[in-house]
């Protein structure tokens, strides 16, 4: 792993198949979360590095020979990139671990999601008609709907699932043929600069794939803005996303938004009418809550409980959430890693400071750990918190956290149930917990979520699609849907047989 990181250095923006410095020749430390310290140094680009790697881009979808490339050798390629995920999935595991503070474990199962992602869009891309022929209603003219590649694609990707997130938007640009520059976050750069080398060692053509790192405001803004970008796919928090939309308006490029959420976690009293039914929701909800330290966009942050059940519930829960074991990611038996940042964790904080003075019960956490041996004082680690006695007024219900803290609320009839988890700006993902057959396909009809667990919560599917309602976002990404994001879409229509009109007669 040394050797990977070490191989980029300062020269860690790729531009037309070459590694280059910044051309300012700024560079950042890349911080490991569980300690604070430097682990790399990146090139930090600015708006003038993004603007070479554009053109680069540029030329590589006009001139190049990749959006021609027949399609069964791009999913080839797809699939020469995933066998390269497997063999080097120990390396990228914990890179990803020390990059954003997750378990390794978390990270080996990122890798071999990415992995999946690539021989998802092969296999999508591989098996597709050409086009469709429409019947244009006469024999004399052929009339044919076709796909091409939208052109020279901007992707830019958040840090809490760096190379997962890159690699949603990644495959699905290349298996439609197009070109791209990818700007990750700059405090999680390193499985994606990884990835582009990975990309050249399978064969993809140089200036296909291009990357820069540095700040948003900078690298990306002008990606977003940029007029020879056809379009932009962004994952990141509401806030920046409006702003990339805005950039994006001008020059009316397509533009795909994945934003963040606010996830309800429905459990109906009948779910718990047994113990291993109890003991399934109480688990699953812990895992919604606290899985990579609640920095997912599609976290289970609000719990909604049926108020019959909820002192048991929320016991139970807060017993075993105290009991979550924090650490170094790298460490043997740690459950949850550190936040990413220190002001990610300030930022949880804030909230739980919020909702305490506005009336919420502390269940458990609410603090700093104490330091251990795993656990250097100076990262940034946060106690898992359940914050009971919650309602939908706090801040701490409305926003999105990205931190380890669960609020609690309850209610009494389905109707108040389904009201309160559709009572959010966002609309990402839900869950609802039933052991009525009927009520789990109510209520799950009834949530204005883009996805929706009944009796399970966090899993996805590639060839399903993933996106928000609401301010959750725009368009979505995986399954056929995350594949047509990146295409345009052609009428080709041939008249066999021409003749004059005459509509103007003179
Ligand atoms: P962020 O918005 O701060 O940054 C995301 C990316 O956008 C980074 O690469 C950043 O440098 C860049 N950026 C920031 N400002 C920009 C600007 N003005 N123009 C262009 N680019 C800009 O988000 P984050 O803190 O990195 O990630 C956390 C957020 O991502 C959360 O809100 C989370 O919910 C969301 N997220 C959503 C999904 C999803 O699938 N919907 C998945 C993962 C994360």
């Amino acid at each position: 792993m040394a050797d990977r990181i070490g191989r980029q250095g300062r020269a860690s923006i790729h531009v037309g198949g070459e590694w280059v410095e910044a051309i300012s020749g700024e560079v950042r430390e890349v911080l490991d979360p569980a300690d604070g310290t430097a682990f790399a140094v990146v090139a930090e680009g600015d708006g003038k590095d993004a603007e070479r790697a554009v053109l680069a881009a540029r030329e590589a979808f006009d001139r190049g020979p990749w959006p021609g490339t027949p399609v069964a050798e791009r999913a080839a390629l797809l699939r020469r990139v995933a066998e390269l995920l497997v063999r080097d999935r120990a390396e990228l595991g914990l890179l990803e671990s020390l990059d954003a503070g997750k378990t390794v474990a978390e990270g080996l199962t990122d890798i071999d999601c990415v992995a999946d992602a690539f021989r998802y869009f092969a296999d999508l891309v591989a098996a597709e008609a050409p086009g469709r022929v429409v019947d244009a209603g006469s024999p004399e003219i052929h009339s044919v709907v076709v796909h091409e590649p939208v052109g020279v694609c901007a992707l830019i990707t958040p840090w809490n699932y760096p190379l997962l997130q890159a690699s949603w938007k990644i495959a699905p640009a290349l298996a439609a043929g197009n070109t791209f520059v990818v700007k990750p976050s700059e405090i999680t750069p390193m499985t994606t600069i990884a990835l582009i080398e990975l990309l050249a060692e399978a064969g993809l053509p140089a200036g296909v794939a291009n990357l820069v790192t540095g700040p948003g405001h900078t690298v990306g803004a002008r990606l977003a803005e940029h007029p020879a970008v056809d379009l932009v796919s962004f994952t990141g928090g509401l806030v920046s996303g409006v702003k990339v939309a805005r950039a994006a308006a001008p020059t009316v490029k397509k533009v795909a938004l994945e934003l963040g959420g606010k996830n309800p976690n429905v459990v109906f009293a009948d779910a718990c009418a047994t113990e291993d039914g109890f003991d399934t929701a109480v688990d699953q909800a812990l895992n919604a809550a606290f899985i990579h330290s609640g920095q997912v966009c599609s976290a289970g942050g609000r719990l909604i409980v049926e108020e019959s059940v909820r002192d048991r519930f929320v016991t139970e829960l807060a017993r075993r959430a105290g009991r979550i074991r924090l650490g170094r990611g790298t460490a043997e038996g740690v459950e949850c890693g550190p936040l990413v940042s220190e002001r990610q964790r300030a930022r949880t904080e804030e909230y739980v400071a919020s909702a305490l003075a506005e009336g919420a019960t502390l269940r458990c956490g609410g603090k700093r750990p104490e330091p251990a041996d795993d656990r250097p004082e100076s990262g940034y680690f946060y106690e898992p918190t359940v914050l009971d006695h919650c309602h939908r007024e706090m801040r701490a219900v409305r926003e999105e956290i990205f931190g380890p803290v669960l609020t609690v609320e309850t209610f009494t009839t389905e109707d108040e149930a389904v009201a309160l988890a559709n009572d959010t700006e966002y609309g990402l993902a839900g869950a609802v917990w039933t052991a009525d057959a009927g009520r789990a396909r109510r209520v799950a009809g009834r949530l204005r979520h883009g996805t929706v667990w009944i009796n399970d919560f966090h899993p996805y599917l590639p060839q399903a699609e993933w996106g928000g309602y609401g301010h959750s976002g725009t368009g979505r990404e995986l399954g056929p849907t995350g594949l047509a994001e990146y295409r345009e879409t052609k009428h080709v229509y041939q008249n066999l047989a021409p003749k004059p009109v005459r509509w103007f007669t003179g």
